[in-house]
């Protein structure tokens, strides 16, 4: 087997040679493991966050030891009473191309007519955090000027469809203008955050909804919060689903100057985990799996090939490289 490792705690923006690339026999199957060709690997923003050495709401990963994140496969050798071989599964051993791990940790891919790496994005963990945030955290409804930070990834994607489907005025936040255009395409007012600093921003945001917003759905940080606290509604929500802006930066900097915006209107702000609200999985499943597979809800991949490209796969999302989901596919 094949797989990353991280080498030391980064500074910063990672830079790719601090991931290596081993190849490690595996042992004997024993009772109840099972033995998974991967054939996708996902590579997320949260990743940062374990590469840093502290524990947070995740254990840090360890150094020179596999890399871990979500991955999509089919079972090879099974031990395990529940799978057979041929079977496709999901589980948390990614960053390598053959994972083997009790078949407790591993599940059955859920029965939707879709494309397989769906349930990494879509239908998987982004597209959950991102109906956990409007529906359990900012407490939707219809009627409501919802705005949207890194609004065409895969988080915001699914986050802008769905305030769209509630009834909801939504006004989504990119960095190109192809990301804006998918995202006009989609019945979503864009905005191009790119050099713009927090005044400029915040008048674009104005000029996006004067009346302001009930809703932020936060994946960004930095100016931008700054900016959408200007254009707060009385009872606004923020619900903080990520700060990637950042993410790789090496002090704490200083907050936004402008928090008293939350205290003149009465607005709430509440950071969230998805995993904390996994027992929702199969209502969320209900209601989106099938506009996912009717195409009522569109969503977007950005694929790399090859298990080698991963880390590449990985730090490129800070730069925004990926429009939609970004995933590895192995040759399996
Ligand atoms: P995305 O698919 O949205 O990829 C990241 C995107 O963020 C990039 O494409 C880029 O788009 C944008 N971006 C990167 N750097 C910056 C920056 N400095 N300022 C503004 N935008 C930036 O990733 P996900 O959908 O997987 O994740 C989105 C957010 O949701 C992240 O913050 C992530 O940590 C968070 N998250 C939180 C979870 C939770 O449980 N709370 C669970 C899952 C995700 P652009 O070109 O527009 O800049």
């Amino acid at each position: 087997s094949h797989h990353f490792v991280l080498t030391a705690v980064p500074r910063g923006l990672p830079d790719s040679s601090l991931f290596a690339l081993r190849q490690t026999p595996l042992p004997d199957l024993a009772q109840n493991e099972v033995r998974i060709r991967n054939r996708w690997l996902s590579v997320d923003p949260y990743m940062r966050g374990r590469m840093s050495g502290v524990t947070t709401y995740v254990e840090p990963y360890a150094l020179d030891e596999p890399l871990a994140g979500g991955a999509i496969g089919e079972i090879i050798a099974s031990r395990h009473p529940h799978f057979q071989v041929g079977d496709r599964v999901r589980h948390m051993a990614g960053w390598r191309d053959v994972a083997q791990l009790p078949g407790n940790d591993v599940e059955a891919l859920p029965l939707h007519d879709v494309p397989e790496q769906a349930f990494l994005g879509v239908l998987g963990m982004p597209g959950m955090t991102a109906w956990t945030g409007l529906n359990r955290i900012a407490a939707m409804q219809s009627g409501d000027r919802v705005l949207v930070s890194a609004a065409s990834g895969a988080v915001g994607s699914l986050a802008v469809q769905l305030a769209k489907r509630a009834g909801c005025h939504v006004v989504g936040v990119a960095g190109t203008p192809a990301k804006c255009e998918w995202l006009e395409s989609l019945g979503v007012v864009a905005v191009n955050y790119k050099g713009k600093d927090v005044e400029a921003l915040s008048a674009s945001l104005k000029a996006a909804s004067p009346e302001g917003y009930d809703i932020y759905y936060e994946n960004v940080g930095g100016p931008l919060l700054e900016a959408a606290l200007e254009n707060l509604r009385d009872h606004a929500r923020i619900a903080v689903c990520g700060l990637i802006d950042r993410y790789n930066d090496t002090d704490a900097g200083s907050g936004p100057g402008n928090l008293n915006q939350l205290l003149f209107h009465k607005a709430r702000m509440e950071g969230f985990i998805v995993g904390e609200h996994w027992q929702h999985y199969l209502t969320f499943l209900d209601e989106v799996a099938p506009l996912v597979a009717s195409g009522k809800i569109k969503y977007r991949e950005s694929i790399v090939e090859g298990l080698e490209q991963t880390p590449e796969a990985f730090l490129s999302l800070f730069r925004g490289a990926n429009e939609g989901k970004m995933l590895v596919k192995l040759d399996a």
